[in-house]
Order: structure tokens, then sequence, then C-alpha cells
């Protein structure tokens, strides 16, 4: 029964096609938040694997009945929280295929078209965000994963001999410093560490009232921390921070890190895509003279993809992804990334994105005409930062009583030490109608 001659895969993949084309359909059915409690998943299930192989039919009945109850749906289109996502459906397909292939594309022979087809599709990307030929990229995972990249290479050039001799016991070496500004992303911190830097390299510069780093204040950290016998870097400059989306002045920044010689790196994983929106091209203006970039398409909607890496580097005539990237094997993921790209065209992408930055705009309008929220951010892309004019404790009753409801997920950040309330649009079925829906729930939820 379970031999895998006897598996009728055919039957199986339409049966997961259909499923799939009716969740899709019908994801607002569904609650946002999963309604289980801490365990009940695990409690489900077996505590050892079977030791006989199971039907196709058994294994669907139970991700029916026992892991989707414990699935949050990113999918929905009133998720509003973190940064909010679509798996679109030309991406589901191009995961299928690339499944299917299953490619280890770590040397060109292993996979010609995923080696040539990542350097294809990335400067299609490449190009539609407005940066000059010179940048070649990888495709990774994640922008965590990029950004450790990124710190790494910047760690080589910075840091005599470091390939070989790493940093431990080194009398030659003077502290390290990597400069952020304080609302820079987590990964900076997990990168400084993963490096060997320590976490003490990281200085967080101070941003201005729209939560900019300054660059004044970054010469001034520089200057002090040569005085004080230290070795900057790197500086990582953020185009989209993860609080309030604001976007450091990447070309003043690039200033100080051309007269410093020090590596520039711009975390862009949120907004660089809006960068391809007429009337956004400034938020990567200066990003040319960048050392590295990431960019994480993924995050917002408008194709469901991975994060990218870009790093300058001559050019090879044949590529072996192995030597460009971290990990050896590595999935078929240019395929996904080409696949979308062609779906949507650059237009539909494009308009994607202005749609959900206009359903922002919107909203924030709302809240700026309200006695009873406030906002507290600019609105530069599709994310809004508000709150209660109250104190923190009812705002944060607000979030769970909204949350409660089903019908939207939205979450919270720390801004100036207060909590914040953010909604954050970036699903391709999110319409005017969920954004409406958001704001008649806070409505209630404060009267309450
Ligand atoms: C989300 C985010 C990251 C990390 O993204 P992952 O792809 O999940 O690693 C890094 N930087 C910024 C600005 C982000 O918004």
């Amino acid at each position: 029964m379970s031999s895998f001659d006897s598996f009728d895969f055919r039957k199986e993949a339409h049966r997961v096609a259909d499923w799939i084309a009716d969740y899709f359909e019908q994801v607002e059915r569904f609650s946002v938040l999963a309604r289980v409690a801490p365990g009940d998943i695990r409690r489900a299930l077996p505590e050892s694997a079977p030791e006989n192989g199971e039907s196709f039919d058994a294994i669907f009945r139970d991700f029916e009945h026992l892991i989707l109850p414990g699935i949050t749906h990113w999918n929905h289109p009133g998720f509003f929280a973190y940064f909010a996502i679509t798996a679109s459906a030309p991406g589901v397909l191009a995961e299928f295929l690339s499944a299917a292939l299953n490619q280890q594309a770590m040397l060109w022979r292993t996979s010609p078209a995923a080696t040539e087809l990542e350097e294809v599709a990335l400067a299609w990307l490449r190009r539609l965000i407005g940066l000059p030929d010179p940048f070649e990229g990888v495709i990774y995972d994640t922008a965590s994963i990029s950004t450790l990249h990124a710190l790494a290479a910047a760690r080589e050039a910075a840091i005599d001999g470091v390939r070989a001799r790493g940093l431990a016991g080194r009398s030659d070496l003077r502290p390290p410093r990597v400069y952020c500004s304080e609302h820079a992303h987590s990964s900076v911190d997990k990168a400084v560490i993963l490096l060997g830097l320590g976490h003490e390299a990281l200085r967080r510069v101070p941003a201005d009232s729209e939560f900019r780093m300054r660059a004044d204040a970054l010469a001034d950290a520089i200057d002090d921390d040569r005085r004080a016998g230290r070795q900057p870097i790197a500086v990582v400059a953020t185009v989209g921070t993860t609080s309030t989306t604001s976007v450091d002045p990447i070309e003043a920044i690039a200033g100080v890190c051309a007269r410093e010689r020090l590596w520039l790196h711009v975390d862009a994983a949120y907004a660089g895509v809006a960068a391809m929106v007429p009337g956004h091209e400034w938020i990567l203006r200066g990003a040319d003279r960048a050392d590295s970039l990431v960019v994480n398409p993924h995050k917002w909607q408008a194709f469901s993809l991975v994060p990218e890496y870009l790093k300058t580097t001559e050019a090879d005539e044949v590529k072996n992804l192995m030597d460009t990237g971290i990990q050896l094997g590595r999935r078929f993921r240019a395929l996904k990334l080409w696949i979308v790209l062609r779906h949507f065209g650059a237009g539909g992408v494009r308009a994607h994105l202005a749609e959900h930055m206009r359903l922002a705009r919107l909203f924030a309008s709302w809240v700026d005409a309200s006695a009873r929220f406030e906002r507290v951010a600019p609105v530069p892309f599709s994310v809004v930062c508000f709150r209660l004019r109250a104190d923190d404790d009812a705002n944060a009753r607000v979030l769970e009583r909204v949350n409660a409801s089903g019908d939207v997920f939205i979450s919270h950040t720390k801004l100036d030490g207060r909590y914040v309330l953010r909604l954050a649009i970036g699903n391709l079925a999110t319409t005017e109608r969920h954004v409406a829906r958001a704001w008649e729930l806070l409505n209630q939820a404060a009267e309450a």
C-alpha cells in the first residue's frame, strides 16, 4: 500500500493542487491567528516516526485535521503584522517545479540552468530597482544570511589575514567596530556575534526625529572610536527599518564611508523593491556606492520569493555558485524569481507595490483624522505606526482584542520607549475592505 510503486503521484498532485486552489479562494474563512494553545499540535502527534510507511490519504487527512488548525494564515488578506507577505500562485508553482528538479547548484555543471538563470533573474531585479551593472548577486534564503555574508566580506577587507589566522589571540588587532542605526535589524547583531567580532563591536548610532540614522552622529562615533584605539570596519545603513520603515540617508552615509574607507552595506530587506515604483527611486540614491546590498522581495507581497545579496565582484567566465555564497548545495530559487517576475511583469509588480502604499496612506489619513488614535511615524511605504492616545497597557489591550477577532492580525513595536501599534500591508489579496475592517475593529476595541 505504501510502497513508492503504488503511490499515485499524478492523483495526489491533483488533489494537492485542488486543495491549494481552494485555499487561495477561501483563505478568509480561517482565523488569521491560529486558535491553538502551546503544545496542542505536539500532543496530537505520535512521539516516534511510524515504523511502516503510511498512505498519502492518511497523511493528508492529518494535515487537514491536525496541522492546519495550528497554522497562522500569512496568506490571509487581513494579515497586517510584521511585514505582510503573499505566497503568490506562480510562486507556489515555481516551488513545485523546483522541488521536482531538485537541483544542487554548487558547480556550473551540476546545474547550468540554475547557475545562469540566477544571474539573469538577479540582473532583471537589479535593473528594476536601479542598481548599476557592476553589482552581481546571490540568492539566499534570508536577509539575515545575506547580511552575515556582507559583513564577512567587510571583515575580510578590513582585517589582515583573517581568513587564515582568524581573530583569536591576535595582539596586532584593535577592537573592531561596526555601525548601524538604533533602528537597524537584529540580524546585524547576530552577524557581528557569528563573525567573532563580539557584540560589543556593534555601535548603534542615534537617529533623528524621523528615525533615520544621523550621518553627523556616525562621523562623530567613528572619530571617537579611532581616538579610543578601535578599528572601524563597516557601516550598515537601512532602507526601510523594521519598526517604522524609515530610510537612512544613504548618500550622506556613503560619503562618510568613502572618506573613512569603510565597507558600506545597505539593508534594504523590506523596502528595496519599492525603488522600482515611479517617485520612489530616491530611496536607493547613493546605493550605487555601497559595497553590498540586500533586498528581500518576499517581505512585501508582489512577488513571493527569496532575498538576495548583491555584491560587487569581477565577472567570471563560468560561475560556480558554491564559490559565491555560504552554503555549498543550494535550491533552484532563481526559477521562482524568474517565473514570478514573468508572471506579473514589472508593471504588475509596480502596480501592486503602489496600491499597498496607497492603502497605507489611506489608513494613515484615518488615523490622522481621528481623535482617538495618533500617528507616530511618517509612512514612506506600506507600514503605519500609530497608537491609541492612552497608556501602553490600553494599547496592548486594544491589540489583543483586535487580534482575537480572527479577521485581522496586527503587531506592535516600541518607539521612544512607548508601545506602538503597527499595521503592515503586503498581501496581494488585501484590499481597501480589509484595511477598513482593521480600522473598524480598532475603533470598536478602543471603545470597549
Ligand atoms: C526582516 C528584516 C531582516 C531579516 O530578514 P530575514 O529574511 O527574515 O532574515 C533584515 N533587515 C530588515 C530591515 C528586515 O526588515
